[in-house]
């Protein structure tokens, strides 16, 4: 893919309302983002000039861009900005003194404007000088995107309506030990697939051959089951391949039969049956995380069916995390799922209660 060709403009078009609003009440608009992880230093191909490109398409209006994040040049093109005019900066993570959220640095950002508005969910779990540290220095408020976030995410699943199903999926357990013990009490029901699963069930002795396991997670996958006693689902059957490769030969087993040297990529179609059932009961659904190795045509059907299942069903759905958002997308869904989240990470974090101190420093 070459450097400058946006592959899914999602975040972007979920910014708009709150631009828009910005501009027809004729504000100077400064925008600032990021893009990736340059640690602090420039590296051309996350420069944000083709999203300035990109967005003067979506607004059908122009949209300066500057190479920098703060400076003499940057204060004067802001000062220079009319009513109902935009100015996108350069990556503020250009700069390492964005992730140290450095005093001096959120100063300098809140310098070029009047009051800062904070759309940005994705980030809201992070102390950032452009998500945190600005909010100290200037009137500030949440944009219309974070509203309808937290809306969802924190208001619908403080008090959801019941059954609350959450499923789970995804690579591994480590990184969400605690989102699994918070939904445990949250929820009526957890389904889990994908190499999540299979953990679980290694660390209940079954024998996953050459599955994705996660072997330092075993006791905490145990006091898990433990707690969560017969609200878990696990999967009863697997699509079972030689390799994670389209060529490779499949079949569906049990899970206490996957063949020595081979390894679980997706859900059976008896799981994927279950699971959908569990999910036509619920009043509020939840999911976060890949049923199986969907990236890759025949171990894709567990994730798109479960997608299905929750985009059909009755309940207030929400999807969170990049991989569900796009099989949701994949499978032309989008339109039948309450809420899609633009932030994993974020939308984690407050599902586990974490602190979110891009949402705790906004005044309104
Ligand atoms: P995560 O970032 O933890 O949500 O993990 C997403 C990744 O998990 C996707 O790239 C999937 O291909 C991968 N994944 C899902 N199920 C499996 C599995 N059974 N074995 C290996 N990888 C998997």
């Amino acid at each position: 893919m070459d450097a400058g060709t946006i592959q899914d403009d999602t975040r972007i078009r979920a910014a708009l309302p709150t631009i828009q609003y910005l501009l027809e009440h004729e504000a100077r608009v400064i925008i600032c983002s990021h893009l990736g992880r340059p640690r602090g230093r420039v590296v051309g191909r996350l420069s944000l000039r083709p999203i300035a490109a990109h967005l003067e398409r979506l607004l059908g209006r122009p949209v300066a861009f500057i190479g920098q994040t703060v400076g003499p040049q940057v204060t004067q093109e802001a000062e220079s900005l009319g009513p109902g005019e935009l100015l996108l900066l350069e990556n503020t993570r250009f700069n390492p003194q964005e992730t140290a959220n450095q005093v001096q640095f959120a100063r300098d950002l809140a310098a070029l404007g009047d009051s800062f508005i904070n759309d940005a969910f994705g980030t809201i779990h992070r102390a950032h000088a452009s998500t945190e540290g600005v909010a100290h220095h200037l009137p500030n408020a949440a944009g219309l995107l974070l509203e309808r976030e937290i809306h969802f995410l924190e208001t619908a699943l403080k008090e959801p309506a019941r059954p609350f199903v959450a499923v789970l999926g995804g690579a591994k357990i480590s990184d969400k030990i605690g989102l699994l013990a918070s939904l445990i009490e949250r929820t009526e029901a957890l389904v889990i697939g994908g190499g999540m699963a299979n953990t679980f069930l290694a660390a209940q002795g079954l024998d996953m051959a050459n599955s994705l396991v996660d072997a330092e997670s075993f006791e905490s996958a145990l006091e898990l089951s433990e707690i969560a006693g017969a609200k878990f689902n696990l999967p009863g059957d697997a699509v079972v391949a030689e390799a994670a490769s389209i060529e490779a030969s499949s079949q569906v087993v049990d899970v206490d039969q996957v063949p020595g040297g081979w390894r679980v990529l997706d859900i059976g179609p008896e799981t994927l049956k279950a699971f959908s059932t569990t999910v036509e009961q619920a009043r509020t659904v939840f999911w976060n995380g890949p049923m199986g190795v969907f990236e890759l045509a025949p171990f894709a059907a567990g994730t798109v069916g479960l997608a299905t299942a929750i985009a059909q069903s009755e309940a207030l759905s929400i999807v969170g995390g990049g991989d569900s958002v796009s099989a949701v997308r994949q499978a032309g869904l989008e339109h039948q799922i309450t809420h899609l989240s633009t932030g994993g990470g974020a939308a984690l974090a407050l599902l586990e209660g974490k602190r979110l101190p891009g949402l705790e420093v906004l005044q309104a």
